[in-house]
């Protein structure tokens, strides 16, 4: 096992790792920027090394930066968290030249699954199934709009680098392919350097289902269950649920296969996201693997009892699995609520600053994964994720109704966020139904809002 472990991360998921280490005594070492001194990652460490200004590109981004912090500490290995340099396959490339262990896949298995066209006909090849679409990359907007005319519309034109659903354009109309096509690319160049674009049928109010996977060394792959990630805004994930209400035993049985077939011709190791959408009549495409920790692994850590973070470490230490797949058992239910400092009623705009009083919410099946705490200043340069309320229970209505509770009791003073809205979202009749697609939060958004302005009212009456 590894001894000393370098976190290359900041809030929550990096308080996340460094609990994981100590369960494991591995001494964990982190690393902060300068906007980050005061962060409770660096308050709870030991070792902290500043890596530069507060800019990403300044510092969790700088490779250079955070290997000389993990030789000159002598670190066996590196945990990328998510986001930053979790996704980079020159960082992975850079550690294994280091002889430092990165937690994570190979640069090799990154790169195969970045590219998103090349990773579609990977799948294909592998007999899971894919959205009808481009074959891999189109060259131009001509040539989309070919292929578009041949899979009929509405489609969907997508970045081969995207990622946070940007780079992404629907398209219902054969005359707003071309120019759409070109704004997509465009924005695709700005985010991710890249211009390489694909075309997918657009599937109509699908739901996300995405499967999480282990892999060791030896080629062992499991499959720990689905998560329903349909609550979303703007094509990110605001509200997960395990398992989800949508898939018959049947149907999970068929996924969890596909999503293990889908890693082994990858040639995967380590914990690994296969993501899916899941249309109206039950059929389930392939559209992306994500090759880190995700933000929601801890719904699938309450329904399985399987410490994902733990897995990952042993995983790159050359361990064998924990579990066999006939051991891993979905128990009860579990909801992530992601709190963000974001204004919903201004187009969900981001809302850093600082929070003058923290209250988190406790109790029976709650979990609070956060790195604020009363005082501190949340800054603008990162993701807007504020704290993470997971709960489980033995049903899903008792979930539910755990989660309300929950966030009645969090009191955040400090910046708007979205807590509101996640609490009306509770009590929508579609989420409690288990109806909901990727089109919930969209359509329902003016109705949830007006709810909470009324309850607002009410308070104040
Ligand atoms: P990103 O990496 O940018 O998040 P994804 O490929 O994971 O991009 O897609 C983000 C979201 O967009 C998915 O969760 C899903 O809601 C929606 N989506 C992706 N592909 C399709 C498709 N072919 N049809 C309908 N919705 C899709």
């Amino acid at each position: 096992m590894f001894k000393r472990v370098l976190i290359a991360n900041r809030g929550e998921i990096a308080l996340r790792v460094l609990r994981a280490c100590r369960e494991l005594d591995i001494e964990p070492v982190v690393v902060y920027s300068a906007a980050d001194a005061e962060a409770l990652h660096v308050q709870l460490a030991e070792q902290a090394y500043c890596i530069g200004p507060a800019r990403a590109a300044d510092s969790y981004l700088n490779m250079n930066a955070i290997l000389t912090v993990a030789k000159a500490a002598g670190c066996d290995a590196i945990h990328p968290g998510y986001g930053f340099l979790s996704e980079n396959d020159q960082f992975a490339d850079a550690c294994a030249e280091a002889g430092i262990a990165f937690i994570g896949p190979s640069g090799d298995v990154i790169r195969a699954m970045g590219n998103k066209a090349a990773a579609r006909k990977m799948m294909m090849a592998a007999n899971v199934p894919v959205v009808p679409g481009s074959d891999g990359a189109v060259e131009t907007a001509q040539q989309a709009k070919e292929i578009a005319d041949r899979i009929g519309y509405p489609v969907l034109i997508k970045a081969s680098a995207g990622g946070g659903g940007r780079g992404m354009r629907r398209v219902f109309e054969p005359d707003q392919l071309i120019p759409l096509f070109e704004e997509a690319r465009s924005e695709s160049v700005a985010c991710f350097g890249s211009g390489e674009m694909y075309l997918e049928k657009l599937i109509l109010n699908p739901k996300h289902i995405e499967f999480q996977i282990l892999a060791d060394k030896a080629g062992n792959v499991i499959q720990l269950g689905d998560r329903d990630c349909s609550i979303q805004r703007r094509n990110q994930k605001m509200l997960e649920e395990a398992p989800s209400k949508a898939l018959t035993p049947e149907l999970r049985e068929k996924m969890g296969a596909a999503a293990v077939a889908a890693a082994k011709a990858a040639g995967y190791e380590n914990a690994g996201t296969i993501e899916f959408v899941l249309d109206q009549e039950g059929n389930f495409y392939f559209i992306e693997m994500n090759t880190r920790i995700q933000v929601e692994h801890p719904i699938t850590e309450y329904v399985t009892g399987i410490d994902l973070v733990r897995e990952q470490i042993r995983i790159a230490a050359g361990l064998p699995l924990s579990h066999k797949q006939e051991d891993v058992v979905l128990r009860g239910h579990a909801i992530e609520c992601r709190i963000n400092a974001e204004d919903p009623a201004r187009n969900f705009q981001p809302c850093p600053g600082k929070i003058d009083f923290l209250h988190l919410p406790g109790g029976c099946g709650v979990r609070v994964d956060t790195g604020l705490y009363t005082g501190c200043t949340l800054p603008p340069y990162y993701d807007s994720l504020m704290a993470k309320l997971i709960v489980w229970a033995p049903t899903r209505l008792e979930a539910i109704r755990r989660m309300r509770r929950v966030l009645e009791e969090m009191i955040i003073d400090g910046p708007a966020n979205n807590a509101d809205l996640l609490h009306q979202i509770l009590y929508h009749p579609e989420f409690v139904r288990g109806s909901f697609t990727t089109a919930f939060l969209d359509e329902n958004l003016d109705t949830l809002l007006q709810w909470s302005r009324a309850g607002d009212e009410e308070g104040k009456a």
